[in-house]
């Protein structure tokens, strides 16, 4: 059996596994439906349009273009000189593999962006999501990426809320609002700790798949254990309107403070911890942050944690690599990094195959918002472990019952353990 025949008979294995996907922004349909995009619009997400930015389009050309209102035909005239660049990227490839599956359009041209818009306006009824998503893609339920907890549609959805606006704090009016939203009152250290310590507590009672946070966006993630005292000066400085802001060396000192008490409480609780860890989205991103080495310090204190490594440090897989294979409670998630780079996402899911025990690894989380992307997404993160596991089996390194063993527990038994579910 060629290579060809072989991928595409694990891929097809592969898509009857049902994927368990561990980072979403999917919005509730509610809202998908009054946003009713057309074709062009899909490329206003973030990451499609962080591509054309950088491919040179400017803010002005792309609010005309990838927002609804002049006739599509003009749209595209402006849109297409940059697309022509980008059409190849991850972030161009998950738009238009939709397009191709759900809508049935193979092409994105002058003469179909009017029939797709068509198409998407036809296809994007009440229900559409569970078609979508349950029978058109195969995922048993996907995690969705909130500040607070909010409720959302358990028969799709997991919810996944952030310790963010605990643990980085700008001001005493933060805190203030922390006050109203959990009805708690808030003087001290203590008590701010004490307040985050119940609402992990409260989160697992409302069955959440973990807690998030995102660190990564502003700073190193070398957080250092801290003293009490010296992060409890920083917080009454704070409350009492002198504090020199968390970019500061006292700002650094309390975060570190609290994001150590956010993993005790979220262990403590029996939450998985899940780190946006790697590149920033968006354009003209500091790579400060995209590390992963410096967070062992932290991994090395709470060795009963569950640490999920969302997006495993990319550019710096290998460093996440050595965290996932020497750390017992370390975990690399490939969420986003199948439409960053696919082909460095495939040479590393190789290269980890060989060197992380295979628990470790979970296979996709789409970190999109559009139902026809997320398919897409899907796709090429099956067509990558099918790719990969029809080399080895070539190689004669495993046989394809080992192979659909692996896809097996990075698609669904991994994710279903660390985030707690029986799907
Ligand atoms: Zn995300």
């Amino acid at each position: 059996m060629g290579l060809n025949t072989r991928s595409t008979a694990l891929f097809d294995e592969i898509c009857q596994i049902p994927c368990l996907n561990s980072h979403s922004h999917i919005a509730p349909e509610a809202d998908r439906l009054a946003e009713a995009p057309d074709a062009l619009a899909f490329f206003k997400h973030a990451y499609a349009a962080s591509d054309l930015v950088s491919a040179g389009m400017s803010s002005d050309e792309m609010e005309t273009a990838l927002t609804p209102g002049l006739p599509l035909a003009q749209r595209w005239k402006i849109f297409e000189p940059y697309f022509r660049w980008t059409r190849l990227t991850g972030y161009s490839q998950c738009i238009l593999e939709g397009f191709r599956d759900i809508l049935g359009f193979p092409e994105f041209t002058a003469e179909t962006v009017e029939p797709i818009s068509e198409a998407l306006r036809e296809h994007s009824k009440p229900g559409f999501y569970h078609e979508v998503l349950k029978r058109r893609s195969n995922i048993a339920l996907s995690v969705v990426n909130m500040e607070d907890l909010i409720e959302v549609d358990r028969e799709l959805f997991l919810p996944l809320p952030r310790l963010n606006r605990f643990s980085m704090l700008h001001s005493a009016a933060q805190v203030q609002a922390i006050e109203r939203d959990y009805n708690v009152s808030v003087a001290t250290l203590d008590q701010h700790v004490e307040v985050i310590r119940q609402v992990c507590q409260d989160w697992k009672a409302a069955t959440v798949a973990g807690v998030k946070m995102s660190q990564s966006y502003h700073r190193r993630m070398d957080f250092k254990q801290r003293r009490k005292e010296d992060a409890a000066k920083v917080f009454d400085r704070l409350m009492r309107g002198n504090y020199a802001g968390l970019e500061s060396e006292e700002g650094v000192l309390l975060e570190d403070y609290l994001v150590f008490e956010c993993c005790r409480a979220a262990s403590d609780a029996d939450l998985t911890i899940q780190f946006h860890q790697g590149i920033r989205a968006g354009n003209y991103g500091s790579m400060e942050g995209c590390s992963p080495a410096p967070l062992a310090e932290l991994f090395q204190t709470f060795r009963e944690a569950r640490f999920d490594l969302s997006h495993s440090g990319y550019p710096y897989l290998r460093e996440g690599a050595v965290l996932g294979k020497t750390f017992s409670n370390v975990y690399l998630n490939m969420s986003w990094i199948h439409i960053i780079s696919p082909i460095g996402s495939r040479l590393d899911l190789k290269e980890w195959l060989r060197m992380v025990p295979y628990n470790k690894i979970i296979a996709f989380g789409d970190d999109l918002r559009h139902v026809e992307a997320v398919y897409g997404h899907l796709k090429i993160a099956r067509q990558n472990f099918a790719i990969v596991l029809a080399e080895m089996i070539e190689e004669d390194l495993i046989s394809e019952s080992i192979a659909l063993d692996i896809a097996q527990a990075a698609f669904h038994d991994n994710p279903a353990k660390i985030y707690g579910v029986n799907v």
